[in-house]
C-alpha cells in the first residue's frame, strides 16, 4: 500500500511538507519572542503593531479593563451565545432553539402589563423565624441575607395591572429567593391577592418556580398549601377565573396544591414539573425512566396540562382566554 502511494507521488510532496514544517517552527519561534519581547530576525516581516517591545505584560491590575460582567450569555441547550440584550428583546427565550431561559417576577410582569405599568401590592407582610430554626444557618440570617442580595421582598411577588383591555392580577414566584419556596409569606399573598380579585373583579394568575415547601418554616409551610387551595374556592364560587402557569422548575408543595388547581394549568415549553425530582424518583423505583419524563410536553401527553405556551405569545393567549371567559 505504502509504496503504491509513494511511487503516485513522488518526491515533491515529501519536499513541500519539508517546506511547510520548516515555516510553522519559524512562525512558533517568532511567536515565543514576540511574546518574551525580543526584538531581531523577523522584524521587517511583521507589522510594528503586533510587536511587543517590552518583554512581559505590565498592565497594572488597577488598570486592566475588565469586560462587563453579563453582557454575553451562552444558552445552556445549544450553547448559542449572544448578548443579554438580544436575549431580552427575544423576552429570554433563545433565538435558535426556543429554550426558555429562567426569568423573574420583574420580566414577567414586563411580558404581560401594558407599558410595564403595574402596582406590586402586600410587600409588607415579610418572613420571620418564629421557629428559631437553624440549618447551616439560622433562618434569621438567611433571610436577611436574601434581602441583602436581591431586591425582592420574598419568594412570591403580586402586582395588578392591565393587560390589554383586562384588568389582571398576577402573583409570580421568584426562584432566587430561597428557591422560590412556599412559605408564610408566599401564602397569605396569594390569600389578600384574590381577596382583591374579588374586590376588583379581576382574574388571577399564579406563575410557579419554585423547589417546593421552605422547612425552615415546617408545618407552618405545609398549611399554606391548604390555606392557599381553599382561598382559591373563592375565586370559583365568585365565578372568577384562575390561570397557573408552571415554569421551569415547579416542584414539591407548589406543584402537588394550587399549582394544579387552575381552571387552566399552562405550562412553558421544556419547564420541568413533578412532585418528587426525576433522580429521587429513580433512586426508590429502581427503573429507568422514560424519555422526556417531567418535562411540559410529558406532562401535556398524559393530560395534566391544558397547553403549552411559548412566552412570546402569552401575553396574546391570555387576554384572549380572558375575553372567552367573560363571554
Ligand atoms: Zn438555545
Amino acid at each position: 500500500m505504502f509504496s503504491i502511494l509513494a511511487a503516485n507521488f513522488p518526491a515533491k510532496p515529501q519536499a513541500d511538507s519539508g517546506t511547510k514544517q520548516e515555516n510553522t517552527m519559524k512562525q512558533e519561534d517568532d511567536f515565543e519572542a514576540n511574546l518574551a519581547g525580543d526584538e531581531g530576525q523577523s522584524e521587517e516581516s511583521k507589522s510594528g503593531w503586533f510587536r511587543r517591545i517590552k518583554k512581559g505584560i505590565l498592565t497594572s491590575t488597577a488598570e486592566k479593563k475588565e469586560t462587563p460582567e453579563g453582557l454575553w450569555t451562552k444558552c445552556p441547550n445549544c450553547n448559542y451565545i449572544c448578548t443579554v440584550t438580544e436575549l431580552r428583546e427575544n423576552l429570554f427565550v433563545c433565538p435558535k432553539c426556543t429554550h426558555h431561559h429562567r426569568i423573574g417576577s420583574s420580566e414577567y410582569f414586563e411580558i404581560l402589563f401594558n407599558d410595564n405599568q403595574y402596582e406590586v401590592l402586600f410587600e409588607n407582610i415579610r418572613s420571620k423565624d418564629f421557629l428559631h430554626f437553624t440549618d447551616l444557618k439560622s433562618y434569621q440570617k438567611r433571610l436577611e441575607e436574601t434581602w441583602a442580595k436581591t431586591d425582592i421582598t420574598d419568594s412570591i411577588r403580586v402586582a395588578a395591572g392591565d393587560l390589554k383591555e383586562h384588568r389582571f392580577v398576577v402573583a409570580c414566584m421568584d426562584f432566587e429567593f430561597i428557591g422560590g419556596s412556599l412559605g408564610s409569606v408566599m401564602g397569605e399573598r396569594i390569600s389578600r391577592a384574590v381577596d382583591y380579585c374579588l374586590q376588583n373583579r379581576a382574574p388571577l394568575m399564579i406563575i410557579c418556580k419554585s423547589g417546593g415547601a421552605r422547612m425552615m418554616e415546617s408545618a407552618f409551610s405545609l398549611m399554606q398549601m391548604a390555606k392557599v387551595s381553599g382561598k382559591l374556592s373563592q375565586l370559583s364560587d365568585a365565578r372568577l377565573p384562575y390561570i397557573c402557569l408552571l415554569t421551569d422548575p415547579s416542584f414539591g408543595g407548589v406543584s402537588a396544591s394550587f399549582g394544579m388547581l387552575g381552571d387552566l394549568n399552562i405550562a412553558e415549553p421544556g419547564a420541568l414539573i413533578g412532585f418528587a425530582g426525576p433522580r429521587v424518583i429513580k433512586e426508590t423505583i429502581k427503573k429507568d425512566l422514560p424519555e422526556g419524563f417531567q418535562r411540559s410536553e410529558f406532562l401535556l401527553e398524559h393530560g395534566f396540562l391544558d397547553f403549552i405556551v411559548n412566552r412570546k405569545e402569552l401575553k396574546d393567549k391570555i387576554a384572549t382566554l380572558l375575553t372567552l371567559f367573560k363571554g
